[in-house]
């Protein structure tokens, strides 16, 4: 399956200090055979492949993740991007009603979904109605009516018997497209805001089964039309949304049955061929199984990485955790170098103005006196200025004479008045947090949490 392979692919960096080229390549080739494997289609590999070398290449190894875990990270986010990044919100009409109506093969899922997404509007206090233009089967009618009822919604139906038939009746029984006509009509009379109209499929894209499409979407003008996939269907889902598109045109995908072993190729394509997002998803038989659709979540089973995903964030967690147990080391013992203190002073920038959080901290008075000075338009050109140093002088900054700063100061495009007082501040910072980590719990800090 695609998620063995690209574990295994994936397997064979593990253990290597940096991404080379060939590594990229290498792996890149073993995703694109999974990738076609999973039915994938073809264009859309290729782009998926450029993009994760582009970035691969471009990527700087992070001290928290392993080569591997970095390509997988990667590959997750180029995913979530091509399966269409965040989920749109449906489409609903300034004058109601709005008409959904629903498209695609038969067996897809149209008639399930009519139901699931009826529930679902109820939740949100719409008044979905459901009309039944499947004419097609004799018992097509009787199945909506059996899930409008488990919904708990009307049901517009062309039968005699039916909760709301009656204008269908002399709209004519058998013609698919009056009853959506009058089904939406119905809906603005009983004063429904959502008419959601089911449709027959067929086995196979054909051209009456297009054309009735069609006809019914000329008739009710909807302002959304959904085209229903089941995500078994391997590489025939590309050119079944094709037909789709250019015999009905939809301006979103459902895909339905995620709940079985489908490989996910499916979803990858249509989404990047279609050009449409993928707004729904349904997982099983039962009205509740169903949710608005979630790139991250079916990026994390394409890949079947939900748990190796879930291990790159606490690697990355630990990192930090590490990190800062270092750094408070290394403040206790006076050790702190300017990269740990440029390092600082950008993670207290992220967390909001110092002000806020200074007050925040025990012993906030000595750590304001230490860093206070340091305001937040001059963070850009305390940055500049530590960058311009060699890692050594970084390290060691007892070394940085009168030739250094100089070098320095024209390095990074300030006076050495600037580096200066950059450098005197860090030592006086440095004696002042190594007194508060002493004072705090021994040298350093131990077993004191932020
Ligand atoms: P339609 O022909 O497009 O209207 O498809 P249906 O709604 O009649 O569904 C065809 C079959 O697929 C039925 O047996 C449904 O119960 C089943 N089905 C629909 N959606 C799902 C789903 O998300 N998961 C599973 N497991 N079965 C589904
Ligand atoms: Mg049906």
């Amino acid at each position: 399956s695609l998620s063995d392979r690209l574990t295994s692919s994936l397997k064979d960096l593990r253990g290597k200090g940096k991404l080379s080229p060939a590594d990229i390549d290498a792996t890149c080739r073993e995703i694109r055979l999974a990738l076609l494997e999973a039915d994938v289609a073809l264009p859309v590999v290729r782009e998926f492949i450029k993009n994760i070398k582009e970035r691969a290449k471009g990527a700087e190894v992070s001290g928290a993740l392993n080569p591997a875990q970095q390509v997988v990270k990667i590959v997750n986010e180029e995913l979530i991007g091509i399966l269409g990044g965040e989920t749109r919100r449906l489409n609903l009409a300034k004058t109601p009603p709005t008409v959904i109506m629903l498209a695609g093969l038969q067996g897809a899922g149209k008639t399930t979904l009519a139901g699931k997404l009826a529930v679902w509007l109820r939740e949100q206090g719409h008044t979905p109605m459901l009309v039944a233009c499947d004419l097609q089967r004799p018992n097509a009618v009787t199945q909506l009516k059996v899930v409008g009822e488990q919904a708990g919604v009307p049901v517009f139906a062309p039968h005699p018997g039916a909760s709301s038939a009656g204008e269908a009746q002399g709209a004519g029984v058998g013609d698919p497209v009056a009853v959506a006509r009058a089904g939406v009509e119905e809906a603005r009379t009983k004063v429904h805001d959502v008419v959601i109209v089911d449709t027959a499929g067929r086995l196979g894209v054909d051209e009456v089964l297009m054309q009735q499409a069609a006809d019914i979407r000329d008739a009710v003008q909807p302002d959304e039309v959904l085209f229903v996939l089941d995500s078994m269907v391997g590489q025939d889902a590309v050119s079944t949304a094709d037909a789709f598109r250019e015999g009905v045109g939809f301006t979103g995908v459902v895909l339905t049955k995620l709940d079985g072993d489908a490989r996910g190729g499916a979803a990858l394509s249509v989404r990047q061929v279609t050009g449409r997002p993928i707004m729904f998803a349904s997982t099983g038989e039962k009205l509740g199984d169903f949710d608005v659709f979630h790139p991250d979540r079916m990026s994390s089973r394409i890949l079947g990485m939900g748990d190796l995903l879930s291990l790159i964030e606490q690697a990355e967690q630990v990192f930090d955790a590490q990190q800062a147990e270092a750094t408070a080391q290394k403040i206790g013992s006076g050790e702190l170098t300017l990269e740990d203190f440029l390092e600082q002073m950008m993670a207290i920038r992220k967390m909001g103005p110092l002000a806020n959080l200074v007050g925040m901290l025990p012993g906030a008075g000595d750590m304001k006196e230490a860093l206070g000075q340091v305001d937040e338009k001059q963070l850009d050109r305390v940055q500049a200025i530590i960058r311009g140093m060699t890692p050594a002088e970084r390290d060691n900054p007892k070394m940085i004479n009168g030739s250094r700063r100089l070098r320095i100061a024209n390095g990074s495009g300030v006076t050495v008045t600037e580096v200066n007082q950059l450098v005197d501040r860090f030592f006086e910072a440095r004696k002042m947090m190594s007194a508060m980590a002493g004072r705090m719990g021994g040298p350093g800090g131990k077993g004191k949490g932020k």
